[in-house]
């Protein structure tokens, strides 16, 4: 299949594009898509808001035992922002949060245009039970993973620099896949760096480039 090499993309030109609850819903698996991922609170909306300069985007539901949803926004034809559900605080009952870690995981594990996870953790309180079970599951995908510390501006810059370099050291061991900053809606502080962050994996072509690898395999080598 052909697939022209992709534009960096305007993320103001994010729009809604649909949402599925499972696998089997979700749009057409190319192109190139980056998911985001927290518990609740954690200032997902915010992030993707303050991202695409679109306060309505990523207006979650806060309405206790309603299911979330995964929201795919669109930026080109080929190009994706996926919000996924998150839960902690939500007061979901066990039942709904146990389909969500199911669906969570099906569409991480096996999503083949997903290019990479934002996953974004309070600063506050850094890599909770949920957070290392998207880590694990994106580092068995072989996935790259960006973690935010979000809501920055609610710790001094000492302490926040000093949290930033723990969790730094906690993930040291996968420092190939996983890297690690700072982040504040409110004040703006590292929206550049996401920017670049996504901004690289959305027009990373080297998939595309392995594929092509993989043919050249088989075709049948000269002494036949
Ligand atoms: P979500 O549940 O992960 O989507 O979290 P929200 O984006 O709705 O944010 C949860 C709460 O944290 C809201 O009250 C936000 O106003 C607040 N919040 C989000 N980002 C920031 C930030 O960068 N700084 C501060 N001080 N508060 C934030």
């Amino acid at each position: 299949m052909e697939m022209a090499s992709p534009e960096t993309p305007n993320y103001r030109c994010a729009h809604f594009l649909t949402s599925a609850s499972k696998l089997a819903q979700c749009p057409h698996d190319e192109g190139w898509e980056v998911a985001f991922a927290g518990r609740s609170n954690a200032g997902k909306s915010s992030a993707i808001n303050t991202l695409t300069q679109n306060k309505k985007l990523a207006r979650t539901s806060k309405t206790p035992g309603r299911t979330q949803l995964i929201n795919f926004f669109s930026l080109s034809e080929s190009q994706r922002l996926v919000d996924l559900p998150g839960y902690g605080f939500a007061k979901v009952p066990e039942a709904v949060k146990r389909e969500w870690v199911k669906q969570l995981e099906n569409y991480l594990q096996h999503r083949e245009c997903l290019r990479g996870l934002i996953l974004l953790m309070d600063v506050r309180r850094p890599l909770q039970e949920f957070d290392t079970m998207m880590l694990d599951w994106a580092l068995a995908a072989g996935m790259p993973v960006r973690v935010l510390l979000t809501k920055a501006d609610k710790l001094k810059k000492g302490p926040a620099k000093s949290t930033l370099l723990k969790v730094r050291a906690q993930l040291a061991a996968h420092d190939d896949l996983v890297s690690i900053q700072l982040f504040s809606s409110l004040k703006g502080t590292g929206l550049d760096e996401l920017a670049k962050t996504l901004d690289a994996w959305l027009t990373d072509t080297s998939v595309l480039e392995d594929e092509e690898e993989d043919f050249s395999e088989e075709e049948p080598s000269a002494g036949l």
